[in-house]
């Protein structure tokens, strides 16, 4: 099940939550329970090399490195 990155305007909070691509945009209330939040984009819009989109690539998605959990 792919993660989506969202935050809280509420109170600034990001966090991750893994659904189905079908509820990607549904809201989300943050672990706070503030239901301001907005979907972040994925990595792959984050940083300087916008590498093309991976071809084929599975379901998998994104693996670990590139959400900055592996610090
Ligand atoms: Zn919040």
């Amino acid at each position: 099940m792919p993660r989506y990155e969202y935050r809280c305007r509420t109170c600034g909070d990001t966090f991750e939550l893994s659904r189905p691509m079908a509820e990607s945009s549904a809201p989300a209330a943050c672990p706070a329970g503030h239901d301001d939040t907005v979907k972040l984009l994925s990595a792959v819009a984050v940083g300087g090399s916008a590498a093309p989109a991976q071809s084929g690539g599975g379901g998998g998605g994104g693996g670990c490195c590139g959400g900055g959990c592996c610090g």
